[in-house]
Order: C-alpha cells, then structure tokens, then sequence
C-alpha cells in the first residue's frame, strides 16, 4: 500500500490537506470534550448489524459502508465505530451546516485509520501531521477523496478513547469538498471549516456548541495573540492562506497553530455573524462557479470589522464568565 489512493487513471488534480500533530494539545484531547464518548444501546445494535459486513484486507479491517469507506488495522470493532461515527457526523453536519454539508458529489471518501504511527508515516508524506486529506478532480467530478489519520501513542485502541477531533476535522474536509464538487476552495475556507467543526461536540446542544466555539476567539491562540499585543489580527493575511504549506508559517511569522487559529475564527464570524452568514453564502455560490475574484475587497474589509467586532466580544464574554465562576467558588 503506497498511498491512500491507488496509482493510474485520469487524475489530473491533487490538493492536500494537512493537520498539525499539535492542533490540539495533550491537555485538550484528554479534556472531557475528547473523552469519555458512549454509545447508546441502539447505537450498539446498529453496529452490531454493520460488523456482519466487514472483511478483512490488507491486514486490517474493511468496512465499505453508507456513504463512507474504512479501514483500520486497530480491530474489527474499531473500525465499526468509526463507519458508524462519520455516518452519524455526516448527518449532523448536514443540518448544522447547510451548505457544506449538502454534497453535490458523488464521491464516496475512502478512510484509512492506523494504529501505529509508523505504518502511517510510511504511507503519506507528511511525517508530522495526525491527520491527512485529499482529493483528486477532473473537469467535471472529483475522481478520489479521503483521509488517513492514526491513533496517537498514549491512547488506547478503544473508541472512548480517541481523540475525535481529528477524526471530525479530516471529515469535515471530505464532506466540504463532496459539497464543492470539482471546484477548489483556497485553504482559509477548508481549514476553516475543518478547525471550527473538529471542535463540536455532538452531545452539546447546537447554542451550546455556537458558544462554546464564539468563547474559542477569546482563548485560541489568536485571541491569546490580540490581548498580549493589542494587535488585531489581518484578514488580508488569512485570506492569502492559499495552499496547506501556508498553514505552517513560510514567513517564519506566526506558528502554525495561530494560521489554523485565524482560519478558524474567521470562520466563526462568517457561519455566525447576520453579515458574515450573508457574505458566507455568497462565497459559496462563486466557488461553485469557479469565478476569479472570491471575496472584494470592500467585503473583505468589511468581514474584517464584524470579525474584529467578535474577537472584542468574545474576550469581554469570557472575562464576565470568568468573573461569575469566581465568584461562586
Ligand atoms: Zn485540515
């Protein structure tokens, strides 16, 4: 197995996508948001009925499902909850995000989920990344889409244990893409989706995810940024994001975590803010229309001041939280 799509055919277009192996730091993935995940009872016999369809290939475990195609070397069962997992992300997504989650493809994305780093490593480029997309598109369809991704070396093979974020962020790049068809997105716009969504929790209600991710402008490293420095973050410099080796700072100016942080929050204003949801839908309808200029610059300036206008808002939301917590300590 040399890469997460078998060689020939008419492929004609590669865009990669990749995840730092620290987005998410040590601390977060054992938080409770990434932990403790438990399935209901109908949940287990649901899955129960898609065991009776795996196979075994290429030492591990197959399961070409709805909508989803996985493999995992982890265990038979592992590789029925993921299937059964991104089945029911996917369900979400499409009603939590309309647009990106309404799929004008076909393409059924092919997963591919290592216990080992190393098997891993030896199969995508990107020695340091926890997860990895792609896809391949001619003219008029996507010809391959999928993810590779690993268990992370402290966490055990059980479900309940993963780091799901990851999981949930390389999806959210196929279901994205599956909602773009052949049209390319500059990488702002994918890792936004990809970094905003890896962050909800299924369990929360809708608000409380919105929140939650709204408080995120405060706390992310682009909030931390702006209230050491006083400096408001450049939507010139989150939209010139164009391609994943941006994401990884070329300028030798800010880290990686604040590039993925600033696609991040620029999403938050464009899925959340009444100016932002109305430019948002606009953007869409042009990519899907391959038209050249994607954003003017008098939206941009003004998606600028209504994201300004968030992070300002979100920091004064998590001092008064703060405050109120300390003050029933
Ligand atoms: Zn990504």
């Amino acid at each position: 197995m040399g890469h997460v799509f078998p060689s020939g055919g008419r492929l004609i277009l590669l865009l990669i996508f990749m995840l730092s192996a620290a987005t998410a730091s040590a601390a977060e993935r054992t938080s409770k948001q990434n932990n403790g995940w438990e399935w209901a009872p109908l949940d287990i016999e649901t899955m129960r009925g898609m065991a009776r369809s795996i196979e075994q290939r290429d030492r591990g475990y197959l399961l070409a499902g709805a909508g989803w195609w996985v493999w995992s070397d982890v265990s038979s069962e592992f590789t029925v909850q993921v299937a059964y997992y991104l089945q029911r992300f996917e369900q979400l997504f499409s009603q939590i995000a309309p647009l990106a989650g309404r799929p004008i493809d076909p393409a059924i994305p092919r997963v591919m989920f290592f216990e080992r780093q190393l098997a891993y490593k030896q199969m995508i480029a990107n020695r340091d990344a926890s997860g990895h997309a792609e896809y391949r598109w001619d003219t008029d369809r996507i010809t391959e889409i999928g993810f590779a991704t690993r268990l992370d070396q402290y966490q055990q093979k059980d479900f309940d244990r993963l780091n799901r974020a990851t999981l949930q962020h390389e999806a959210v790049h196929c279901l994205l893409q599956k909602s773009l068809g052949p049209h390319a997105a500059p990488s702002w716009f994918h890792e936004g989706h990809a970094e905003y969504f890896e962050r909800w929790d299924p369990r929360q209600t809708v608000n409380e995810n919105r929140h939650r991710l709204f408080l995120r402008n405060a706390t992310g490293p682009v909030g931390v940024e702006f209230q050491r420095s006083g400096q408001l973050p450049s939507i010139i410099e989150a939209l010139n994001l164009q391609q994943a080796s941006d994401m990884f700072g070329r300028d030798g100016g800010h880290d990686s975590h604040y590039y993925y942080d600033l696609t991040r929050s620029l999403m938050e204003t464009l899925l959340n803010d009444p100016e932002g949801i109305a430019l948002y839908q606009k953007l869409f309808e042009r990519l899907r229309q391959d038209e050249p200029v994607l954003i003017t610059q008098e939206e941009a300036a003004t998606l600028q001041t209504r994201w300004h206008q968030r992070l300002r808002d979100a920091i004064r939301a998590a001092e008064q939280e703060k405050a109120q917590e300390d003050k029933r300590r």
